[in-house]
C-alpha cells in the first residue's frame, strides 16, 4: 500500500501546507484519511477526487474536517470523467458527536458510523480503532492491508497514552501526532516528540513519521528529540506530497 501526505500541519495551515489529510491506496482502492484544510487541492495533484472510494475521519476538529464540505460539493457538482459514472461517497466516522450528521448528504455521500470496539473491513483493509486522549472523542486507526499483512497506524490526535504501545506493536509505519517539543510532556491533547519516540521504540515499529507539526520552532529539533527516544527506529518528518510505500 502507499501513503501520500496531503497535509501535515497541526491546527491551521501555513506556507502552502494544509492540515491533516492522507491518501492511502492499495491496488485500485483509494481511501482518504481525514479531510483537513487544503486537502482537496493537494489531493488533485495526485488524483481526481471523484476517484476516491471512501473517506474515514478520526474526529471532528476543524483541522481534520475543514475540506469535507467542499469534497461533498465536488461529488455533487463535478462531472465524472468520460466512461465513469457518478457514485455516492461513503464517509466513515464515529457517531459520538453531532457532527456525524454532516457526513450524510443525500445523493452525494453516505455517513457510516464505525463501531470502534469492532474491526472494520473496508475495501482491501482491516481497521482497528483506539480511543485517544483528546478534548473530543477521537480514534487512532490501525490499518492492515489484507493481501500483504502490512500494517500502517495513524495515531490521529492524542496526548500520551500507554495503550498506544500494544496498538502500534510491530507496525510497518506509525504516523504520529508530535505537535509538541520536549518539555511539554503529559499535555491534555497532543504528544511531544520524545513521547512519540518512546512509544515507537517500545512497540518496535519499523518506521516512525512525525506529523501534526507545529508552526513554531525548528522541526530539525523536533526530529532529533524523537530520534533520541527511538534509537532503533527510522524516524522522519511528514512532508506534503511525500509518498511512502508500506
Ligand atoms: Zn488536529
Ligand atoms: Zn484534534
Amino acid at each position: 500500500m502507499e501513503l501520500t501526505i496531503l497535509g501535515c500541519m497541526g491546527g491551521y495551515p501555513t506556507k502552502d501546507v494544509g492540515t491533516t489529510a492522507y491518501l492511502l491506496t492499495s491496488e485500485d482502492f483509494k481511501l482518504l484519511i481525514d479531510a483537513g484544510s487544503n486537502a482537496l487541492l493537494s489531493l488533485e495533484h495526485h488524483l481526481d477526487p471523484l476517484d476516491l472510494d471512501a473517506v474515514i475521519l478520526t474526529h471532528y476538529h476543524a483541522d481534520h474536517i475543514a475540506d469535507l464540505g467542499v469534497l461533498q460539493y465536488t461529488f455533487q457538482l463535478k462531472e465524472p470523467a468520460v466512461g465513469k459514472s457518478k457514485k455516492i461517497l461513503p464517509i466513515y466516522g464515529h457517531a459520538e458527536s453531532e457532527f456525524f450528521r454532516l457526513l450524510e448528504m443525500p445523493g452525494v455521500s453516505e455517513g457510516i458510523a464505525y463501531a470502534p470496539e469492532e474491526m472494520l473491513e473496508l475495501g482491501p483493509f482491516r481497521i482497528h480503532f483506539l480511543k485517544t486522549i483528546h478534548p473530543v472523542p477521537c480514534y487512532a486507526l490501525r490499518i492492515e492491508e489484507i493481501a500483504t499483512g502490512k500494517v500502517f497506524v495513524f495515531g490521529a490526535d492524542s496526548a500520551y497514552l500507554p495503550a498506544f504501545v500494544p496498538f502500534v506493536k510491530d507496525a510497518d509505519l506509525f504516523l504520529a501526532d508530535a505537535n509538541l517539543f520536549n518539555g511539554n510532556e503529559r499535555h491534555h491533547a497532543h504528544m511531544t516528540a520524545g513521547e512519540v519516540g518512546t512509544i515507537a521504540e517500545e512497540a518496535a515499529v519499523k518506521q516512525l513519521i512525525l506529523t501534526h507539526l507545529p508552526q513554531k520552532g525548528e522541526l530539525s529539533v523536533l526530529l532529533d528529540q524523537a530520534k533520541e527516544s527511538a534509537p532503533s527506529v527510522s524516524v522522519t518528518l511528514a512532508e506534503k506530497d511525500r509518498i511512502i510505500t508500506i
